[in-house]
């Protein structure tokens, strides 16, 4: 190793804490992308695709179905198409509008693993090794730790780069990977002159929910979440035993909804009516949980409803869908083929070596 690789990889100079979290102007483009998971739950609904139909009004959005980040962990292959599949429904039902926004399939966009190995030889090993998400997988899937994953945020880096993203809606336990998009983008702009700018991370409105039996995380998984298109009756049989407030041992004890799962879904669904009656009636003991969690029931659904209509409808149209993800993904690849283009300039790469 020459002297110059090691001062490339040596470390940056540290910037202000708060740029990591400041928002974008309006009209700035934003990236964020999903895992092929199949039918979404609340927790992807409330963490993700709910904010994304916000965001788009406000800003040029870009959508992407990570297909390549799923191959990171145990699948079936035969299951990948369905999920993909599942996956769009849920998005387009939510809200999401590909007129406006983009949602492609990473895999249709080649650009996204060539920026992503580019990235791969500028990232210190050292940075990879503190990444939070990549210990709890690895731990997980101890049999299946493999170089993807181990390499899964500078993917995600040349995800966001590719488009010179400004913001990037994610997860809390996401916003370390953001932190790491900016080294690299800084990094790439030290070497080889100014291409990307740096991203935020911008996070979900809603408090982070639990799973239903308290658990940390929800997720299909471990069938404790509510899915997008479970009928009244599942998700009733889903609330009624879900942890409350530990506070709560008895109908006469006050509670806090800040400290319940059943008091942040109410934030996420319920009217600021209603959610001044919970926490008025959770505080004094006035409201019993069963009440609380049949209004959460009744508010849920409301907003479920609309979603599951749209979802069958669009079911019924499977071809539809297909062209929403195939026209997506020609205009992403176009523009990431310019920012390609600029890369490989920068780095001295490309068919320009062979046509002077
Ligand atoms: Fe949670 Fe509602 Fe019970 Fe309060 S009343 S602890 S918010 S379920």
């Amino acid at each position: 190793m020459n002297s110059d690789v090691e001062d490339e990889l040596s470390p940056l100079p540290s910037e202000a804490p708060t740029a990591l979290l400041t928002p974008p102007p309006d009209g700035s483009v934003l990236f964020s992308g999903i895992q092929p998971t199949g039918e979404l739950h609340l927790g992807n609904y409330l963490g993700a695709v709910k904010h994304w139909a916000t965001l788009q009004t406000q800003y040029s959005a870009i959508f992407c179905i990570v297909d390549l980040h799923a191959l990171t962990v145990p699948f079936v292959s035969g299951e990948m198409r369905g999920r993909i599949f599942e996956m769009a429904l849920g998005i387009l039902a939510c809200g999401v509008d590909p007129q406006r926004s983009p949602l492609f399939v990473q895999s249709q966009v080649k650009e996204h693993a060539y920026l992503g190995w580019i990235l791969n030889t500028l990232t210190p090993m050292g940075e990879l090794e503190r990444m939070t998400q990549f210990k709890d997988k690895s731990e997980q899937h101890r049999k299946h730790v493999n170089a993807g994953l181990f390499t899964y945020p500078v993917l995600q880096a040349a995800d966001i780069l590719l488009y010179k993203a400004r913001g990037v809606p994610v997860g809390i336990d996401q916003v370390q990977h953001i932190e790491l998009c900016r080294m690299l983008a800084r990094r790439f702009n030290a070497r080889f002159g100014d291409v990307f700018p740096l991203p935020s991370a911008m996070l979900s409105p809603v408090p982070k929910l639990v799973g239903l039996d308290g658990d940390a995380k929800m997720s299909k998984s471990k069938n404790n979440t509510i899915l997008l298109l479970d009928t009244a009756d599942a998700i009733w049989s889903k609330l009624k035993p879900a942890k409350v407030d530990i506070a709560r041992a008895r109908r006469t004890d006050a509670g806090s909804p800040d400290n319940c799962n059943i008091g942040a879904m109410h934030q996420a669904f319920s009217s600021e009516e209603t959610n001044a009656e919970v926490r008025e009636g959770c505080t004094t003991a006035g409201i019993g949980c069963f009440d609380c969690k049949k209004k959460l029931l009744t508010s849920m659904t409301g907003e479920l409803a609309p979603i599951q209509e749209r979802y069958q409808a669009l079911k019924r149209r499977p071809a539809d869908v297909w062209e929403v993800l195939a026209a997506g993904a020609s205009t992403c690849r176009t523009l990431a083929s310019r920012t390609m283009a600029e890369v490989e300039q920068r780095i001295g790469l490309g068919d320009r070596l062979f046509f002077v």
